[in-house]
């Protein structure tokens, strides 16, 4: 069989050339190619990278690698949950490779986490090549459920304690999931005091649609904070996330419980993580 060949993968290098951030791209040396598949709804690569670990790839952009993934998946659980008194339900839409989940069931508060993506080829291909992120997919306090987070969210209000939409960029499937009527749909989703995290990208290169985010947010939530978490291969090295609740009291920024078996999250930088540079706390803040 001839060995598997990708158009972004080139001399043994893959890059992550994309018009959401012009002029600049990510490079991985690639060891071997897992996977390759045209889903349902996206564009599906896997590979083996020299220093990264297995990649997950859609639609040419980085979902994930096994090195760095957990700076991601642990902020954008753990600023919801552990700000939260008392989360028992919890929805993740998107988040197929299950990372999120894995760090969702380090609460012990939680009794039930539903998964809602959109695409059963990430779940397949996770369970197959990102056994760390996928492992917890299986646990019986686990729902798997595969169709798109809006129309699921249309059916289940009044449901959860803690919603995270750890989805892909506002291209493609995930476009609806960065638009008003979708946080609409997370709030009535919610339990009174409910809290949500949606990853809302980069301060480098989207700052004019992270200020719109904020905005709209507080149109639905009267609390709205962006935080981040730094991260080698997503673009420019950081991403960010809104944090939102229905409380209007609630205090987002202090961590009410202490959690073990983190590699990136601890209190301190549960905290700092909403500290923003100048350049981004003047656009947030100030407008
Ligand atoms: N952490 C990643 C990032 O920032 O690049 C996102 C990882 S996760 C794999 C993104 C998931 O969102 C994908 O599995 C995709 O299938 C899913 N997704 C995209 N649009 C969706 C929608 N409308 N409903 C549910 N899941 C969706």
């Amino acid at each position: 069989m001839a060995p598997l060949s990708h158009p972004l993968i080139q001399d043994g290098w893959f890059r992550e050339i994309n018009s959401q951030w012009p002029g600049q791209a990510m490079t991985l040396k690639v060891n071997r190619i897992l996977h390759i598949e045209k889903s349902q709804y996206q564009d599906v690569l896997v590979f083996e990278s020299e220093t990264f670990g297995n990649v997950l790839v859609l639609d040419g952009v980085i979902q994930c690698t096994e090195r760095d993934e957990f700076s991601y998946q642990e902020m954008i659980a753990h600023l919801p949950l552990n700000s939260h008194p008392n989360p028992e339900r919890v929805l993740v839409i998107g988040g197929g490779d299950g990372g999120v989940v894995r760090e969702v069931l380090k609460h012990d508060s939680v009794k039930e986490v539903v998964l809602c993506d959109i695409d059963e080829a990430v779940v397949r291909v996770s369970k197959t090549y990102l056994p760390h992120m996928s492992e917890l997919l299986s646990s019986p306090k686990v729902t798997v459920f595969i169709g798109d987070g809006f129309k699921f969210l249309a059916d289940n209000e009044g449901t959860y304690d803690v919603i995270i939409t750890d989805s892909s960029d506002p291209v493609g499937p995930a476009e609806s999931l960065f638009q008003k009527p979708y946080f609409q749909l997370l709030h009535d989703a919610l339990t009174p005091g409910g809290s949500i995290s949606t990853q809302a990208e980069c301060l480098w290169l989207h700052l004019p649609l992270i200020t719109e985010l904020k905005k709209m947010t507080l149109t639905i939530f009267p609390k709205s904070e962006y935080a981040y978490t730094t991260i080698p291969t997503y673009p420019s090295g950081q991403i960010g996330f809104m944090i939102c609740s229905k409380d209007a009291g609630r205090d987002l920024k202090t961590p009410l419980r202490t959690l073990t078996g983190t590699r990136y999250y601890n209190n301190a930088l549960h905290s700092s993580a909403f500290n923003l540079p100048e350049f981004g706390r003047s656009m947030l803040e100030d407008n």
